[in-house]
């Protein structure tokens, strides 16, 4: 229930502007914090790209929407493929929004009753940071992945002063980095494809827009980052606020730029208690035809009941998803393929017993707070990091190496569902589960901060 609205010094409430990045994973977090700081009282204005809008109908009444930058043009700002450059994707955002964000901030000071308390932006939106600044409106950043990725990404230079990277000599992928337990090399190489000058211009940027905020959000809990939540507080040099799950603690409202088919959950509520493999690999990653076949056989040759997510883009190269001959006869009633899926309600279902993942970072936090276990199978980003935390840090699921291949898969599958090892990591995710239920409670770590948060905004000059 919304709590009784914070009263500004003139007595009427105050207004927050948000800036989320045009991008799923990006989009539900930042809709999500806009829904939580609505129920507290703030009035809320949302800014976003022309492309990959989101649908106001999907929010209470009283939001404002304003579009950015409509007629830029979009076909290089989203990154697509196996080994995608979102890095430079990023800079051209940045480069083609800044100056139709300027035109439209200018019209939103000019337009809206009182001063707005401050601008909430994606980390990636440095270039809208500057704007910002320049017309005078403080800013918070929102960090829509791990700690321990904001973490990495703040020591990629040192590792570049020590030559390490970009990687020399390819044998030395595996080598640990002990500065940053449980990295390796390997996981710092963010993507394959994007030149090192711009991975090093894109992840700089996105640390000096947290130190140059006047405070970092970040979609995580105490309990599962706190070291790595440490480390921030002491290199950004601005407040900290962990306060994720946010899907937990926003009204719920959808924020899917694809529709859900929400005819699985009635498919689910057939199936026997953890049963199901759940296999999405979130908004953006794709495999090529081949990588689908083997997938394909990899879950009929498991003979476990799976949801399996392919969306209309998620096969590249050929441009058309073709699953095998003779796969929808072999899998009949034990298997469901949907474009979308309410992923959400999906791990929350008792049906669902594992979850085959790319370890986006809201994937990751939905698994680990719905107690469900993962095979990890990350593409680029952030992800190589998420899934090397899950394995080796929380223990509540094992990386899919190698070549994607039907055997392996089959295997991995059985691990997880069937074998012991995957039963104590089904255990070790529930008792995160209920670490995250515990930071959203009232006195929690996540509740405390977003207290904070709402006491920053307020106090920030109007
Ligand atoms: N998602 C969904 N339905 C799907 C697949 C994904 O609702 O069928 C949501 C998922 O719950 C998550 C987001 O899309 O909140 C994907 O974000 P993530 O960070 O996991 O990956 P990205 O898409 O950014 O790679």
């Amino acid at each position: 229930a919304a709590e009784k609205a914070p009263a500004t010094a003139s007595g009427g409430t105050r207004r927050v502007l948000l800036f989320p990045l045009p991008f799923q994973g990006h989009l539900n977090p930042m809709l999500q914090l806009a829904d939580v700081l609505h129920a507290r009282g703030l009035r809320v204005t949302v800014f976003h790209a022309a492309f990959n809008a989101p649908d106001p109908a999907c929010r209470p009444a009283g939001y404002r929407f304003v579009p950015v930058g409509a007629g830029v043009p979009t076909a290089d700002l989203v990154p697509t493929g196996s080994n995608a450059d979102f890095a430079g994707a990023l800079l051209r955002i940045n480069e083609r929004l800044q100056t139709p964000f300027q035109n439209s901030l200018r019209e939103v000071l000019e337009d809206e009753e009182g001063v707005p308390a401050c601008l909430v932006l994606d980390s990636n939106l440095r270039g809208m940071q500057v704007v910002a600044d320049r017309l005078g409106v403080p800013t918070l950043v929102l960090r829509t992945g791990g700690a321990a990725c904001l973490v990495a990404y703040m020591a990629f230079p040192a590792l570049c002063d020590k030559g390490l990277l970009p990687p020399q000599d390819h044998s030395h992928l595996n080598m640990a980095l002990d500065d940053l337990p449980p990295l390796q090399l390997q996981d710092m190489v963010f993507s394959t494809t994007t030149p090192h000058e711009t991975m090093t211009t894109c992840l700089e940027r996105i640390v000096e827009s947290a130190k140059c905020s006047s405070g970092v959000i970040l979609n995580t809990f105490n309990d599962l980052e706190d070291v790595e939540l440490q480390k921030i507080v002491d290199g950004v040099c601005v407040p900290v606020y962990a306060i994720g799950p946010l899907y937990k603690i926003s009204s719920g409202a959808q924020s899917s730029l694809l529709s859900p088919d929400q005819t699985c959950l009635d498919w689910l509520d057939k199936q026997e208690a953890q049963s199901v493999l759940f296999v999405s690999f979130g908004s953006l990653a794709s495999m090529d035809q081949e990588e689908l076949v083997e997938t394909a056989w990899g879950l009929a040759n498991s003979h476990m009941p799976f949801l399996w997510v392919i969306r209309p883009d998620a096969v590249h190269g050929s441009g058309k998803v073709g699953l095998p001959d003779g796969f929808e006869e072999e899998t009949q009633g034990r298997g469901m393929v949907v474009s979308w899926a309410p992923q959400q309600d999906v791990l929350g279902h008792q049906a669902v017993g594992g979850f085959w993942t790319h370890n986006g970072w809201n994937s990751t936090l939905e698994s680990i707070c719905e107690g469900v276990p993962m095979i990890c199978r990350p593409h680029f980003a952030d992800q190589l990091i998420n899934a090397r935390y899950v394995e080796e840090v929380w223990k509540v699921g094992f990386e899919l190496v190698g070549k994607l291949e039907r055997g392996n898969i089959e295997r991995g599958i059985r691990k997880l569902l069937r074998e012991e090892e995957g039963g104590e990591m089904r255990r070790r995710a529930n008792d995160l589960k209920d670490k995250a239920i515990h930071c959203i409670k009232k006195g929690g770590s996540s509740q405390t901060m977003v207290d904070l948060l709402v006491n920053c905004i307020m106090s920030l000059p109007s």
